[in-house]
């Protein structure tokens, strides 16, 4: 965790580059008010980047240096302010067991202003779903890599990774390998054409369906001819419990020229 003193509360310079009036603590100050005038920006090296907490404290009236505010790290925002660090996340309250353990409570502090604390309050399981506890970061080292590669040999090897990542980054087509065998006509690949502004999903069989942004519906097959069935409208019912609906049905036929396959 990062644990952070505080001072008492100043003027901010008027050029401060976070656009505040104060900086440090006040007694009855509401959680919100400490974290807007002391969430940055701070020298901060980079092991703030892999804390998952920050702890604010500040001397109560009897001078004992208490904390006043925990805060969850969402990130570390290093662009606002060029050099330093404005520790952006939400502010703990009760039931939280990072609040509960140290909101409240005397905290010793340290001539530097930021100091980090080990802690076992407040850990998190490893990101890649082993169940391991850990205090810093997302993941134990290493099994971040093992993640990733368990989910590049899913795909094949690291090229074949690569090409499918590529595809499906620039929206040019995703084929989805988790094959059903109860599906009797097969999954579709689902492309996005941004230049179009539609998803297309296209069957083995030939059907495309074209989803426009614009609420169009397009349907079609390859080597067919169409015929429209059916176009209904339902209005919803008046006890509310049906909703309102409508459908078009059409049947594909083959074209003479068209394979059978
Ligand atoms: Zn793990």
């Amino acid at each position: 965790m990062i644990h952070i003193t505080l001072s008492d509360r100043r003027e901010s310079p008027s050029d401060d580059p976070l656009g505040r009036t104060h900086y440090g603590y006040s007694p009855n100050m509401p959680p919100s008010e400490i974290y807007r005038d002391n969430h940055g920006y701070y020298v901060l090296g980079t092991r703030a980047d892999r804390e998952n907490y920050a702890l604010f404290s500040a001397p109560d009236h009897s001078g004992e240096r208490k904390v006043v505010l925990a805060v969850e790290i969402e990130r570390i925002d290093r662009k606002t302010v060029p050099g330093r660090g404005v520790i952006e996340g939400d502010i703990l309250s009760e039931g939280h067991p990072v609040f509960d353990a140290y909101v409240g409570k005397p905290i010793t502090g340290n001539r530097n202003p930021i100091n980090y604390i080990d802690s076992v309050v407040g850990r998190r399981t490893c990101a890649c779903g082993c169940g391991t506890e850990i205090s810093l970061g997302q993941f134990v080292p290493g099994h971040d890599q093992r993640a990733l590669h368990e989910r590049v040999s899913q795909i094949g090897t690291v090229l074949d990774f690569l090409d499918w990542f590529d595809k499906v980054h620039s929206g040019v087509g995703e084929t989805v390998t988790n094959t059903d065998s109860s599906l009797r006509h097969g999954r579709p690949q689902a492309i996005r054409r941004e230049t179009y502004n539609l998803d297309k999903y296209e069957w083995p069989n030939g059907l495309e369906l074209f989803l426009y942004d614009d609420g169009r519906i397009k349907v079609g097959h390859k080597d067919s001819s169409i015929a429209v069935t059916e176009v209904s409208n339902y209005t919803a019912g008046k006890t509310g419990t049906s909703r309102a609906s409508a459908h078009v049905i059409a049947r594909f036929t083959p074209t003479e020229s068209g394979s059978a396959s």
